[in-house]
């Protein structure tokens, strides 16, 4: 982030206030020149605290700069200079905060703590009446979300199943299609309890709407007309309570030793997106991958260059497989990939080409070139059945390739072969 201040005092205390509180590096520039010096050498910033009235330039021009490059200001000065606050604050600035002020330097510090966390934040905004969208988009933009917006309950289900990774729903509580009671619920259904946080929104007196919309599992009710720092302190107190139950989510998703997820979130995942390909009409395909005779590597070389191994082919798997099927350890030496929507078929050949890798891939360790190969289980996935299920067919497959000799894939395709030859 970016720290523009020409005061010496206020610099230093916020540098390290800043360092400190976020852990973020921050860029200290005492004026104009040396603002626009650090930005056109490349540095990416997100957020500036900035003084108005800087030598090099006393007319706010350094705002009007950091605006200009997209940077998301907090404006922190003594005086307003030829502009007043409204001005300001009406030119997509997060927020003011005057040096007077007591506990100035503790407001600007979360202010960039709300201002860190909301740009990393993705929004979908449902409303069906344009200009009040249209004034909810301003606000939440103004305050470094990143926003999508959607004038029906479907559009907004649709957004979230294509799975853009949002992190909260503002929704407005009668829309135009379904009141937000069954878009909650059908939010809940598709994508569990913790992955979106739903904030509704509604210009009611009745008490009744806020209580019953918590009570089917909505994070937060706002009641119109609101003040503009209350709906900011809710709507950020949401995100950040979202961000933290992710990260905590992402270390439990993690194996410890590749890296890459675990048994419990393949479990916990595989279910939903077999439920989201086959609503959009789609076959898929699931895969165990065993690495062969690993035993014997194990004892031949040691546990620890078995472990190295291991990190290898998770790291070339994860290369291969990239972010659009999920992969997973399963345990051992055993690794689970669900297919996002590939028949047995493709399936098949998206197999062969990781088996090839795999087996001229060289891992080097304790001064040895090692290789590997591995066998495939691969089972089609066609209809609605309980993802264990799906997961015993591939490891039967698996059972196959391996009393065939390893190194090689079985699947629904290979019996095929094996009748019609
Ligand atoms: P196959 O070709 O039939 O799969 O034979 P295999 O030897 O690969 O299979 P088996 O299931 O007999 O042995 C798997 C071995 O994997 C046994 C176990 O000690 C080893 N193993 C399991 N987890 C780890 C681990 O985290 N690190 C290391 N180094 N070895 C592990
Ligand atoms: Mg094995
Ligand atoms: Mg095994």
């Amino acid at each position: 982030m970016l720290l523009i201040e020409d005061s010496r005092m206020f610099a230093t205390v916020l540098k390290h206030g800043l360092e400190t509180a976020h852990g973020v590096e921050v860029t200290h520039c005492s004026s104009l020149t040396a603002l626009t010096g650090v930005v056109e050498a490349g540095g990416e910033y997100c957020v500036a605290v900035l003084d108005l009235n800087l030598p090099d330039a006393p007319n706010c021009e350094a705002l009007d700069y950091v605006i200009s490059q997209g940077i998301a200001a907090i404006v922190f000065t003594g005086s307003f200079n030829n502009r007043t606050r409204e001005d300001i604050l009406s030119r997509n600035v997060i927020d003011c905060v005057i040096k007077s002020q007591p506990d100035c330097i503790g407001q600007v510090i979360s202010l960039v703590d709300r201002a860190l966390t909301n740009v990393r934040t993705s929004v979908l905004l449902v409303d069906s009446v344009d200009s009040s969208r249209a004034e909810l988009l301003g606000l939440l933009r103004q305050q470094q979300f990143r926003v999508t917006q959607a004038g029906r309950g479907a559009e907004a289900l649709n957004l979230l199943d294509v799975g853009d990774g949002f992190d909260l729903v503002v929704t407005d509580i009668a829309l135009a299609d379904m009141s937000a009671y069954t878009l909650l619920s059908e939010i809940r259904q598709r994508h569990g309890e913790d992955t979106v946080s739903v904030i509704a929104l509604a210009e009611t007196a009745d008490r009744q709407h806020a209580a019953r919309f918590l009570q089917s599992g909505g994070t937060e009710f706002i009641q119109k007309p609101f003040l503009l720092e209350e709906f900011n302190s809710r709507i950020f107190q949401v995100a950040n309570i979202q961000k933290r139950i992710q990260a905590l989510h992402g270390i439990a998703a993690r194996d410890y030793l590749t890296d890459i997820y675990n048994r419990r979130y393949f479990f916990q995942h595989g279910p939903r997106m077999v439920e989201q390909c086959l609503r959009r009409g789609e076959t898929t395909s699931i895969a165990i991958l065993d690495i062969d005779h690993f035993k014997r590597l194990n004892d031949t070389y040691g546990h620890e260059v078995g472990d190295l191994v291991l990190k290898a082919v998770a790291k070339r798997l994860r290369a291969l497989v990239g972010e659009e099927h999920l992969l997973a350890r399963l345990g051992g030496e055993e690794f689970g990939i669900l297919f996002n929507g590939l028949d047995v078929a493709a399936a098949n050949g998206f197999c062969e080409t990781l088996r090839l890798d795999l087996a001229k891939g060289k891992i080097t360790a304790d001064d040895e070139e090692l290789s590997i190969t591995v066998s495939i289980g691969l089972a089609t996935i066609e209809g609605l059945e309980s993802f264990e299920n799906y997961l015993n067919a591939a490891d039967q497959f698996l059972y196959m390739a391996k009393y065939d000799g390893r190194n090689r894939i079985v699947s629904e395709l290979t019996l095929l072969r094996a009748m019609a030859s």
